[in-house]
């Protein structure tokens, strides 16, 4: 399995948007792996997980060629995870695609690419963030979109993809966010953002795995708890459990994604920081192969 972090920010970016406090003003005066997009990633070279406004940009500029992909699993409608306008911009009128590439020219249309059907995958609340977007659904003849409801712990297959959805404690509202342990080539992935923690009836299923690889969001780093995401003390909780339940081996592929510039450092200090005890922390463009 080939994993490509596309993004590795929280919401506000990293640096925040709007801010200049000391993280913020440090990382735009490192640049380089200290600057961040908001998260989504590529699991090889076709399936996406999660799909923002970030990746729209950074895609050509890190190699990928997003008309390939034909999964998209969706953790959760934030704007820092999903942006479904940008699957209207798939859109090319079936009239279209007796033309040559000159005559489509002469038209107006987003994409001039006849694409595999898109298949995405989320919870109740993905679904009404996607049917209300308008030119993608009511039209997925031409968007090539469909979407596939995900359920708690249920597996799905798709092509040589299996995938759990995990309901995982983020926001007040139940069910509103996903993770997703995802199985390809005798590989076995954990990509555990956003998320808080597990209710008991989840974290029996991720502690019922053994994994190759664990991505977790690191949002607060050195910041307070907080009930709805990750801080370091809570990753190293976690990191604890896994090893007492034999699900993950010390130094194996931990990376930590999502991370918000207040209370967690930039990459190179937060790295350098963490490194003796297995943990990683991803940076925007980052690939590894397990
Ligand atoms: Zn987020
Ligand atoms: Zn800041
Ligand atoms: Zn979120």
């Amino acid at each position: 399995m080939k994993i490509t972090f596309i993004g590795t920010s929280a919401g506000e970016g990293y640096p925040g948007v709007w801010c200049e406090c000391p993280n913020c003003a440090k990382a735009r005066k490192l640049g380089g792996r200290n600057i961040r997009g908001n998260s989504c990633a590529l699991l090889d070279d076709d399936y996406l997980i999660d799909m923002n406004a970030h990746f729209a940009s950074m895609a050509p500029r890190i190699g990928i060629s997003p008309a390939k992909i034909r999964g998209l699993l969706v953790t959760h409608p934030h704007m820092d995870h999903f942006a479904p306008e940008f699957l209207e911009k798939r859109a090319m009128a079936p009239a279209l695609r007796r033309l040559s590439w000159e005559e489509k020219c002469e038209k107006i249309s987003p994409c001039f690419t006849e694409l595999p059907m898109l298949h995405v995958y989320g919870n109740a609340h993905t679904r009404k963030a996607l049917f209300a977007q308008n030119g993608v659904m009511e039209q997925f003849q031409n968007t090539m979109v469909t979407f596939h409801l995900i359920e708690d712990g249920v597996a799905q297959t798709q092509d040589d993809l299996t995938f759990i959805p995990v309901r995982s404690r983020h926001t007040s509202i139940p069910g509103f966010c996903h993770n997703y342990i995802i199985q390809r080539g005798g590989k076995t992935l954990l990509y555990a953002s956003d998320t808080g923690g597990y209710d008991a009836d989840m974290l029996d299923i991720v502690l019922s795995q053994k994994y190759d690889c664990i991505i977790m969001e690191g949002t607060f780093g050195l910041g307070a708890t907080v009930d709805f995401h990750m801080s370091l003390k809570k990753n190293r909780e976690m990191l604890r459990l896994f090893q007492e339940h034999g699900v993950w081996k010390h130094g194996q592929n931990f990376h930590l994604t999502h991370i918000c510039p207040h209370w967690t450092p930039p990459h190179d200090e937060y790295a350098a920081m963490l490194k003796d005890e297995g943990i990683e922390v991803a940076y925007d463009g980052k690939i590894i192969e397990f």
